[in-house]
C-alpha cells in the first residue's frame, strides 16, 4: 500500500486526484491521508468525493473513507474497464477535474470509453472545457491516444448544470514526446462567454484583449451558448502555435470589472509569450502524468519546456514519482524551465 500525505507541498485536491489515477494505472493500492489539509475547508468536498466514486466505478475498487468531509481515503483498485459511463458531480464541481482523474486509466484500458459528465464546465481553479479540448487533448493525441470532446451545455459556478461528452480510444502503446519549442504562432483569438450576464460585459472584456494584443474584430467572438444556467462569465485567449495550442482563462466575478477579468488573462498570456516556452504552467502540470506513463511504457525519456513550474506542479510531480519509476528533473533554460522525465 502506497501512503500519500495529502498535506505535502501544495496540499490540495490534486494530490488525491493524481493518487487515484496512478493507483488505477499501476494497480497499486493507495492510502491518502490529510486530504486537502492546506485548504480552508480540508477533506473531501463534493467534487473530490465524485472523483473517488467515479474512480471506484471504473475499476471496481475497494474503498474506505469515501464520505463528504473525510480526510483519509484507502483505495485498492481492480482492473480498469472502459465502456459507457455517466457521472454527475451533483454540484457545480468541475467535470474536467473528474475527467482528469479518469482519463489516464482509461487510456490504458483494453476497450474504448464514452463518458457523459455533468457539473461545472468553466470553473475558477479548474481546467475549463475549452482548455482541455484545444490545449490538453491534442497532447494526448500526440501520445497516441484517441480522444474527442463535445460540450452539450456550459455550466458555471455556482449553478453548474453543464454537460460534456468524452470519447476515449486507448492506443496500442503510449509514446513519449519532446516538446521544447512552441513553433510559430498560427492563430490567436479571444472569446468572452456570458450566461445571464449583459453582453456589454463580454464586449468590454474583448476590447481589453484587443488593446493588449493588437487583435482585430475578426479575432474576437461572443459565442452563443447552449441552454445553460447563469450567471456565468469566462474570458478565453487562445494561441494556436505550430507545435502546441495554449489557452488562458479569466473568470468574471461580482464586483470585479470586465477590464480586470480580461487583465488577468492578458497577464497569464504575456508571461507565457515572454518565456518562449512551449507550455504554460497549467498545461505543464497536467500533461506530466500521462507523459510519465508513456515514459514508463516505452522506457524512453520525455521533456518539455514551460513558462513556470508551479508549487502545484511540483507536488503533482512528487506524487507521480511515488508511483512510477520516474525521475522528474527541472532546470532553468533562459526565461523558461526545462522539465525532463527520465525512466528510473
Ligand atoms: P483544492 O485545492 O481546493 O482541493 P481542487 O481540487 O480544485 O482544489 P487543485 O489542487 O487546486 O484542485 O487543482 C486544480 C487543477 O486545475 C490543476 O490541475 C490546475 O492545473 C488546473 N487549473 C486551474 N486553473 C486553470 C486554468 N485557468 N486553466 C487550466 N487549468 C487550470
Amino acid at each position: 500500500m502506497i501512503e500519500i500525505d495529502g498535506s505535502a507541498g501544495e496540499g490540495g485536491g490534486q494530490i488525491l486526484r493524481s493518487a487515484l489515477s496512478l493507483a488505477m494505472c499501476t494497480g497499486q493500492p493507495v492510502r491518502v491521508t490529510a486530504i486537502r489539509a492546506r485548504r480552508s475547508r480540508p477533506g473531501l468536498m463534493r467534487q473530490h468525493l465524485a472523483c473517488v466514486q467515479a474512480a471506484q466505478a471504473i475499476c471496481d475498487a475497494t474503498v474506505e473513507g469515501a464520505q463528504a468531509g473525510s480526510c483519509a481515503v484507502s483505495f485498492a483498485p481492480g482492473a480498469v474497464r472502459g465502456g459507457e459511463y455517466r457521472f454527475a458531480i451533483g454540484t457545480a464541481g468541475s467535470c474536467l477535474l473528474l475527467l482528469q482523474t479518469l482519463l489516464p486509466p482509461l487510456l490504458l484500458a483494453t476497450e474504448p470509453s464514452r463518458l457523459l459528465l455533468s457539473g461545472g464546465t468553466h470553473n475558477p481553479m479548474a481546467p475549463p472545457y475549452h482548455f482541455v479540448e484545444r490545449a490538453f487533448a491534442p497532447l494526448l493525441r500526440r501520445l497516441g491516444a484517441g480522444i474527442e470532446l463535445k460540450i452539450h451545455r456550459h455550466g458555471f459556478f455556482p449553478a453548474g448544470g453543464g454537460e460534456i461528452e468524452v470519447a476515449v480510444w486507448p492506443p496500442a502503446a503510449l509514446l513519449p514526446f519532446d516538446l521544447t519549442e512552441r513553433g510559430a504562432l498560427r492563430e490567436a483569438f479571444g472569446e468572452a462567454l456570458v450566461a445571464a450576464v449583459p453582453r456589454q460585459v463580454a464586449r468590454r472584456e474583448l476590447d481589453a484583449l484587443a488593446r493588449a494584443f493588437g487583435w482585430s474584430e475578426a479575432q474576437l467572438q461572443i459565442p452563443s451558448l447552449r441552454a445553460n444556467e447563469g450567471p456565468g462569465n469566462a474570458v478565453l485567449a487562445t494561441f494556436a502555435c505550430e507545435h502546441v495550442t495554449e489557452l488562458f482563462t479569466g473568470f468574471g466575478e461580482k464586483a470585479v470589472s470586465a477590464e480586470r477579468v480580461a487583465g488577468e488573462v492578458v497577464a497569464q498570456a504575456r508571461a507565457w509569450l515572454a518565456s518562449g516556452a512551449a507550455l504554460g504552467p497549467q498545461l505543464a502540470d497536467q500533461i506530466a502524468l500521462p507523459l510519465a506513463l508513456a515514459v514508463v511504457a516505452s522506457g524512453r525519456a520525455a521533456s518539455f519546456t514551460c513558462s513556470e513550474v508551479t508549487p502545484h506542479a511540483r507536488s503533482n510531480f512528487a506524487v507521480i514519482e511515488r508511483f512510477l519509476p520516474i525521475d522528474c528533473r527541472i532546470e532553468a533554460q533562459g526565461a523558461a524551465q526545462l522539465v525532463s522525465l527520465l525512466p528510473g
